[in-house]
């Protein structure tokens, strides 16, 4: 089968059931989650082991592609390796599939899958190993991978999944700076993240998440007794960036961690919010394209667009809901970090004239959250990506000369899975200058109120 044939069969919507499917580690939290609904829906699924496959993710690439590419093909070698090693005769690579998601352009994270479906076909085997897909150009529609009946609940179990991972984040770093005794914030969160675990296999496909809410309120009912009130606040710091590096803490070096051992209390921008961007970017090139069919007075492609507008705004609408619900349960015990509205971000990009919406890419959603996170009294911002990622470059030339003029500190933070020597000396400075700028907001009777 040659190579554009292989793309074109075993790469895309193909039916889980029967299968394993293997899933790659971007956030912990968000994954174990996700899981753990796919495993109330009969799937079998796995977590892969992440980045101790790395040297093997760079032995199948030149070194040109993006760093996140590399990791993730690494996980699956490996994965594989081992299921080979452990199965002996009996291992069949025809009974995996392998999930790996994509974006239209302009970058290159729609190439991904491409060029792992390569990888696998020039290898003993898993040439039958077939890589599941969805993408942001149709809002990650599931088409054939569920039954019909399962698809609509499932999204939105996994967008409540995604949203209660990304809250569970928010937990750690809210109590990890401020913890009566190290270590005792991180097994609270290993704690919570199996609690939750549990109750998404249970109730997940039920849609019980009145339920799973019960839950989390439980669990962040004992988040607050966690925290030392003798601690004085610490600077504020927004981590923006792109969305697998940031999120992904193995190969961002535990950067949060980091800062708060040079005395950060840090906030990366959730995962939610890219998913919610999704279906936002959906809904406005639906409404620019009513506007066109008004305009060429054709009325077969009005209706069609319009329709698509109306599904696009139920489903952010519908998103938020459930955002805000868990939001609130947690809040209601200890005050976390905000999400950032969309519309908010665009909005505030549009009248200061500062960047388009219409460029795509998660440029807009990391400097329009990085000056969110100004706007709410943070002290320093950092942008996290992979060495050479094209967005969070456009990102970092618009958002220096902006955080300069508002004497703001900020630093770009880029992986490729080597150390810098000097890495330490840059993020103590960066965390000094964060401290004097919490110095001087506090004198000037200035409150963060990111939480
Ligand atoms: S966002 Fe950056 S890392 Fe991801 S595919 Fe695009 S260029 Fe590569």
């Amino acid at each position: 089968m040659g190579t554009f044939e292989s793309l074109k069969t075993k790469v895309g919507k193909f039916r889980l059931a029967d299968k394993t499917l293997l899933l790659p580690e971007m956030s912990r939290a968000g994954c174990a989650l996700i899981a753990g609904a796919l495993r109330g829906y009969g799937i079998n699924v796995q977590v892969m082991e992440t980045y101790t496959g790395l040297q093997l993710g760079k032995q199948f690439t030149s070194g040109k592609e993006c760093f996140p590419c590399q990791i993730t093909l690494g996980d699956v070698l490996l994965h594989l390796e081992r299921e080979k090693e452990k199965l002996g005769d009996t291992f069949r690579p025809e009974n995996y599939v392998y999930f790996m998601a994509e974006a239209g352009g302009p970058c290159r994270f729609g190439m991904y899958n491409k060029l792992h479906r390569i990888v696998f076909d020039s290898l003993d085997g898993l040439s039958k190993t077939r890589i599941a897909s969805i993408t942001s150009d149709d809002s990650y529609a599931l088409g054939g991978l569920m039954e019909t009946g399962d698809r609509a609940h499932f999204r939105r179990t996994a967008y409540f999944a995604v949203v209660l991972g990304d809250v569970l984040d928010r937990l750690l770093w809210r109590i990890r700076p401020y913890e009566r005794s190290a270590g005792q914030a991180e097994e609270y969160f290993e704690d919570s993240l199996a609690t939750m675990v549990q109750a998404m296999v249970r109730y997940g496909r039920k849609r019980r998440f009145r339920r799973i809410l019960d839950t989390l309120e439980e669990v962040a009912k004992r988040a607050r007794d966690l925290i030392d009130p003798t601690i004085p606040p610490k600077p504020l710091i927004g981590m923006v960036g792109e969305i697998y590096l940031r999120s992904h803490r193995p190969s961002n070096q535990d950067l949060i961690k980091l800062l708060e051992g040079y005395g950060a209390e840090g906030v990366i921008a959730s995962i939610g919010e890219w998913v919610n961007y999704i279906s936002y970017d959906s809904m406005q090139k639906a409404a620019r394209e009513v506007a066109f069919a008004i305009r060429e007075r054709n009325l077969s492609g009005l209706r069609k667009h319009a329709g698509d507008w109306v599904r696009y705004r139920t489903e952010l609408t519908y998103q938020y809901l459930r955002l805000d619900q868990v939001y609130r349960r947690v809040n209601k015990h200890l005050p976390i970090h905000a999400d950032h509205r969309i519309s908010r971000l665009e909005r505030q990009l549009d009248n200061d004239r500062l960047f388009s919406f219409q460029v795509g890419t998660e440029a807009c959603l990391s400097i329009g959250g990085a000056l969110e996170y100004c706007l709410h009294g943070f002290d320093g911002i950092v942008n996290v990506f992979p060495f050479t990622c094209m967005p969070s470059t456009m990102c970092s030339a618009v958002l220096k000369p902006i955080l300069d003029r508002m004497q703001i500190p900020y630093i770009d933070s880029a992986y490729d899975g080597t150390f810098q020597t000097n890495k330490e000396a840059i993020l103590r400075t960066f965390m000094y200058q964060a401290a004097q700028h919490q110095k001087k907001r506090l004198a000037e009777g200035k409150l963060g109120t990111g939480h």
